[in-house]
């Protein structure tokens, strides 16, 4: 407690607060008392009440303890008994696609080829002359027969209105002929490095799409406007807020992304932290300005780097080092980034040498393994740095691989609830050995390597209480595992809450600012409508977010908990 004092008097100090001269200390602008408090805080497990002076938190203690900082204009959040934790910090987001996607047509639920064609043809209808129908995230393995969609489906619905939907990971999209013809895709168009249009037995496209291939279509949509962009920001902001979600990462926004978050920072709008990392095909700019890893303020971060190694399971594009069970003639695809290495390596260099931080996704075996090949280069050649380089996924690893990751000190920034999703089907194409290392978070650990969680939103629900569901439980959606899939690799409540906090903060360079409930740190919390640590696991995606606190400020309430 004493250490508290003296912290808090420097923080005073540097404020300049008015104080009283009865008061022996500054007065707290908000306390939240009656909490059950878990703190993530190993000096400090569990505690009663928080006081909070402006954006950071001063004290941690007993209600007692906490009262001390009362004065004539503290507010007070009686959390009721209730479960506070530090905010959720996603390591993983696509945070304007999934603002864009609260707008989009919504085909993730349908359950049938004819319900997908529907919706589309019904948005198509009420979609301006001009304007595109994207978005989607259409999953084919939840319909019978389990077919992906050819363009004939969609067709006769939307003869006047580009379509181009993407499935669900993002790694293959269905345009409609309209789409195809604009963007001149036909039977004697190539693949591209890295994608495949997919053809009929004439050789004819289908519509879909994969990986590199989707850019012939991308390239002619036209870019979001200003407004669009704002507006999806701002519902994205709204999103976050409501699930407890505190700070973001955001993977490979576009620049424009980034000016739309700076505006908001400025007009005071912006209610969730921000660090981004753009694309590494454009590792130029950032070492141009000589910025380097987590440069900004509190609110908005940049100077690291996303790269793709490969593509997704679920599109067969995963690179692995042995085929496909259900494709023997698969093996997967690096992607275009990767063609040739030494394009990848370069890049991964300068952005190194630069001082900023390297974020890769990598899914299959053999992508994961190369990427490591290319740290350990990096290392060698740069020397021995706290880098923190990352791999954005880590879904199927090589069994001699967990030593390597954990000695390279490679951050695994994972998305659990992919784990109950892709568990559904994912043993069928990868078979039962490889599976065992498929979304293996227990091992990771066990090994020493760091985990940030997150969700990929959007391309998984932003919900973080599904994911510490799908962390703790690995119940795959469709019900078949309620024991979990390869339950031993099942974390528990704590080691999961700790990992989307402290964890997440920490491959962001934030540790110091974020993550826990200690004082000194940002005061970004959330107040939950159950304790999750001691609750059946299988009802923890259905706990409510009672309020959301963001540097002091209420940006989230749901209506419980008095106020006063
Ligand atoms: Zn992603």
């Amino acid at each position: 407690m004493k250490k508290n004092r003296i912290g808090a008097t420097v923080f005073f100090v540097i404020c300049s607060l008015q104080i009283s001269p009865a008061q022996s200390k500054p007065a707290a602008d908000l306390i939240i008392s009656n909490a059950k408090v878990w703190t993530g805080d190993k000096s400090r497990a569990a505690a009663q009440a928080v006081a909070i002076i402006r954006d950071r938190i001063v004290a941690v203690g007993s209600n007692a303890d906490v009262e001390a900082w009362r004065g004539s204009e503290t507010h007070t959040i009686d959390a009721g008994g209730n479960l506070l934790l530090p905010g959720f910090n996603d390591a993983h987001v696509h945070f304007v696609s999934g603002g864009a996607q609260l707008d989009n047509v919504q085909l993730n639920d349908a359950t049938r080829a004819e319900e997908f064609a529907r919706r589309i043809g019904k948005r198509a209808k009420s979609t301006p002359k001009g304007e595109w129908v994207l978005g989607g995230d259409w999953d084919e393995t939840k319909w019978t027969p389990a077919q992906p969609p050819t363009k004939e489906l969609i067709d006769p619905l939307t003869p006047d209105t580009p379509v181009f939907v993407s499935r669900y990971a993002g790694h293959m999209a269905l345009a409609n002929s309209l789409a195809l013809g604009m963007a001149g895709v036909t039977a004697k168009t190539p693949d591209p490095p890295g994608g495949t249009i997919v053809r009929d037995a004439q050789g004819n496209p289908t519509g879909a799409l994969k990986d590199a291939a989707m850019d012939y279509v991308y390239k002619i949509v036209p870019p979001l406007s200003h407004e669009q962009r704002l507006h999806a920001v701002k519902r994205a902001l709204a999103h976050a807020a409501s699930l407890g979600v505190t700070s973001v990462q955001d993977m490979n926004p576009e620049y424009a992304d980034i000016a739309v978050y700076s505006e908001l920072l400025q007009s005071g709008e912006l209610t969730t932290r921000i660090y981004a990392a753009p694309l590494i095909t454009q590792v130029d700019d950032q070492a141009k300005i000589g910025i380097r890893h987590a440069f900004g303020g509190s609110f908005l971060r940049i100077g690291a780097v996303k790269g793709y190694a490969d593509g997704s399971l679920g599109s067969a594009t995963a690179y692995f080092f042995q085929p496909f069970n259900d494709q023997p003639n698969n093996h997967g695809l690096l992607s275009d980034e990767m063609q040739p290495l030494s394009l990848m390596r370069d890049r991964m260099m300068k952005a190194d040498a630069a001082g900023l931080q390297l974020c890769t996704h990598a899914i299959g075996d053999q992508g994961i393994s190369i990427i490591l090949e290319l740290y350990t280069e990096i290392a060698k050649a740069h020397g021995e740095a706290d880098r923190r380089s990352r791999i954005e996924h880590v879904q199927h690893m090589a069994a001699k691989d967990f030593d390597r990751f954990a000695q390279l000190h490679v951050i695994a920034s994972v998305q659990p609830y992919h784990a109950i999703d892709d568990g559904r089907w994912a043993e069928k194409r990868v078979g039962h050995d490889r599976a065992s290392r498929t979304y293996a978070f227990r091992t990771l650990l066990d090994h020493g390597v760091r985990l940030a969680l997150g969700t990929d939103w959007n391309v998984a629900p932003l919900n973080p209480l599904l994911t510490v569901y799908a962390a703790v439980t690995r119940a795959t959606l469709d019900g078949k595992n309620p024991n979990g899939w390869f339950p031993e690799q099942k974390l528990t409540v704590s080691e999961t809450v700790e990992a989307y906090t402290m964890g997440s903060a920490y491959a962001e360079f934030q540790e110091k600012e974020k993550g826990s409930i200690t004082p000194g740190k940002l005061a970004d919390l959330v107040l939950l409508s159950e304790d999750i640590f001691t609750i059946d696991p299988t009802n923890i995606r259905e706990v409510k977010v009672l309020k959301t606190i963001v540097g002091g400020k209420v940006v989230w309430d749901g209506g419980v908990g008095t106020s006063h």
